[in-house]
């Protein structure tokens, strides 16, 4: 009887193996289960603010923690000033907040800040769309260097890695960003950069877009904390 009882479970378990073989769901029901997955699915943004909550299996995960980086607080007396978007926009930019890497030309710059409703609330999952010059003053026109968008995370923060844009004719140093509310709102704005002799002989500049700048070893930090009225 033992004996029986022990061949019967062989058996089964083989007869488990046979029918049951691993990739039969998802082929099953894909039209299913793909939509809800998409629909679902965190952006890499928040996917790695969500790393954060858990930081020591991702320490390199959050820019913020690991760049050390004192976001100023909430001052929403003013909404960020509108600026022309300039003729060097392009849609369809990749989504990253890293511009630069090993072999980039420049001065390292780092920048971060929140995205604010009118109320001083950080706003999550705003669009930030940012290009630039590289460092010796020119725009990848036929490509996308130099350009990225992204999306605050959770806490409504924003982070961007680059380097300091150079100069062109008739413009100081300044960074171009459009920014796009989950409700819809849009702005578009430039930021600059304090102590730059050429500020004073650029008619867009505007001095309520400086950026508070920390020089460090080897790299600058700049913060800025952009307001938009609904
Ligand atoms: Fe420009």
């Amino acid at each position: 009887m033992r004996r029986l009882l022990i061949l019967f479970m062989l058996l089964s378990l083989s007869a488990c193996n046979l029918v049951e073989p691993a990739l039969t769901f998802p082929t099953a029901s894909p039209g299913v289960t793909l939509p809800t997955l998409l629909a679902s699915q965190p952006t890499p943004t928040q996917t790695i603010v969500a790393a954060t909550a858990t930081a020591s299996s991702q320490p390199d995960g959050d820019p913020f923690s690991t760049n050390m980086l004192q976001l100023p607080a909430p001052a929403c007396a003013q909404p960020t000033h509108q600026q022309t978007e300039g003729p060097y926009y392009k849609s369809g930019s990749p989504e990253r907040r890293v511009l630069i890497d090993s072999n980039t030309q420049g001065e390292k710059l780092l920048v971060a800040g929140y995205v604010l409703d009118q109320n001083c609330q950080p706003v999550p999952g705003a669009l930030l769309d940012f290009w630039q010059a590289d460092a010796s003053g020119a725009y990848d026109n036929a490509g996308f260097n130099f350009r990225g968008h992204q999306f605050t995370d959770e806490q409504g923060r924003y982070f961007l890695e680059t380097v300091v844009p150079g100069l062109y004719t008739g413009r100081t140093e300044h960074i171009h960003v459009k920014i796009q509310l989950p409700a819809g709102q849009v702005l578009t704005t430039q930021l600059y950069f304090p102590d730059v002799p050429e500020n004073n002989n650029d008619d867009i500049f505007d001095p309520a877009l400086l950026v508070n700048l920390e020089p460090r070893e080897g790299l600058y930090v700049a913060y800025f904390n952009f307001v938009i009225r609904p």
